[in-house]
């Protein structure tokens, strides 16, 4: 396996931010992912996996490590052995994930239809267990196989044990930056009828229709270009990561407050839908963070320096071209420091910081950091 030095990042990241790698490999097999961990071990440096960079800020430092670019591809699709009727998908963590949508959709599979259109790799879809217009993969995932970089060995984790719940998952909560994941298995059902319950998608048809999957898949994709929320060629307005804040899960009792601070009512959402988070949801609403920021004073457009809140969706910030990851880092503090003195409550980043030290990305600061290396 080729192992390049200072190799640059931005390219490699939706955002098109960050400075380079210390040190650059690709996996093209589980063989290399072992033979990449035994390399950094022996150096003792740290490693880091990346999947399609469409969830990261890279610092403009770079990374002082092992990037590791999941290069993986193939997938085998069986019946289930249940005799269920369902199909697996067993998808190595390199594919790209709308690929498998897309493929799934016209095989007339139903189960991950309302993902259409997400960037990034299958690999990347069980860490912040991806979800959008009311699905999310853990409602699908049957199995994860992944390399366990502290014992050294191959592991595989039934969803249950995932530990699935809103934008969250062993992988990106208790067990970080601990497993490279090598391939996904979904559970899909031929023939299903496609989850029309988001009240945007429910909207994009007629009452009394009955739309297909691919029907759907397709308004999903109109929903996401219209908020600048689909990888279009061309489009500065997605050069960002997605989200840059997660919905807020909140109690009654801090919606009351929101209400009184704001003088309307939030719109809310139920927490976790289809997370099988057990039980810590419960009693709590989710609240669009997008209303927070809005009702905080920020509208779209809203620019500081080269980066932005994108001009079509309030919950996405963009680099206007030629940003670096500082000035996306102070917009992003002075979104949440003002969410903060209005409503109490401390938005979290949604993508993951790569690079950073803490002195740059306080836990006090822009929303508690998903990950920190
Ligand atoms: C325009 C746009 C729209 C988006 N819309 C959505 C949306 O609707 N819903 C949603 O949930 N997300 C959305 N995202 C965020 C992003 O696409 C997803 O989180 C995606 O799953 C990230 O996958 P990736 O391969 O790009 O991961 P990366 O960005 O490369 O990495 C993200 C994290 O996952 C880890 N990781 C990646 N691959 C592996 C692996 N094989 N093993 C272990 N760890 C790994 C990385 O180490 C890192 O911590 C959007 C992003 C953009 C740019």
């Amino acid at each position: 396996m080729l192992i390049e030095e200072n190799k640059p990042l931005a390219p490699f990241t939706t955002f098109g931010i960050g400075g380079p790698a210390r040190w650059f490999a690709e996996a093209a097999s589980e063989g290399d992912v072992a033979e990449a961990a035994a390399w950094a071990n022996e150096r003792g440096v740290p490693l880091f996996v990346l999947g399609g960079g469409s969830n990261l800020l890279v610092s403009d430092a770079g990374f002082d490590g092992l990037v590791l670019r999941m290069g993986l591809r193939g997938i085998a699709i069986s019946l289930a052995p249940d005799r269920s009727g369902q199909v697996i998908y067993e998808t190595t963590a390199g594919e790209e994930w709308n690929g498998i949508v897309e493929r799934a959709v016209l095989a007339d599979c139903a189960g991950i239809e309302c993902l259409a259109g997400i960037p990034g790799t299958v690999g990347g879809t069980p860490v912040q267990n991806v979800g959008a217009y009311g699905q999310e993969v853990a409602s699908v995932i049957e199995r994860v196989r992944a390399f366990d970089l502290k014992e050294r060995a191959f592991i595989e984790f039934s969803a249950v044990e995932c530990g699935f719940a809103y934008r969250r998952s062993r992988f990106n909560a208790t067990d970080r930056g601990r497993y490279v994941v090598t391939r996904v298995d979904y559970r899909l059902t031929p023939g299903g009828a496609p989850t029309v319950r988001y009240a945007e998608l429910q909207r994009a048809f007629p009452e009394d229709a009955q739309p297909s999957l691919a029907e759907v898949a397709a308004a999903v994709r109109r929903l996401r270009q219209s908020k600048g929320m689909l990888l279009v060629e061309g489009d500065p307005e997605c050069r960002s990561a997605g989200s840059f804040f997660k919905n807020p899960v909140v109690t009654e009792e801090q919606m009351r407050a929101i209400a009184a601070g704001s003088g309307k009512e939030p719109p809310r959402f139920p927490a976790g839908p289809n997370s099988g988070s057990g039980t810590e949801n419960e009693g709590r609403v989710k609240i669009p963070a997008a209303w927070l920021i809005e009702q905080a004073g920020f509208a779209k457009g809203y620019t500081l320096g080269k980066a932005a809140i994108s001009s079509r969706h309030t919950l996405a910030i963009i680099n206007r071209g030629g940003a670096t990851a500082a000035e996306i880092l102070a917009l992003a503090s002075q979104i949440a420091d003002t969410v903060e003195e209005k409503f109490g409550i401390r938005l979290e980043m949604e993508p993951v910081m790569v690079g950073f030290v803490l002195s740059q990305v306080s836990e006090s600061r822009p929303g508690a950091p998903t990950s920190m290396r």
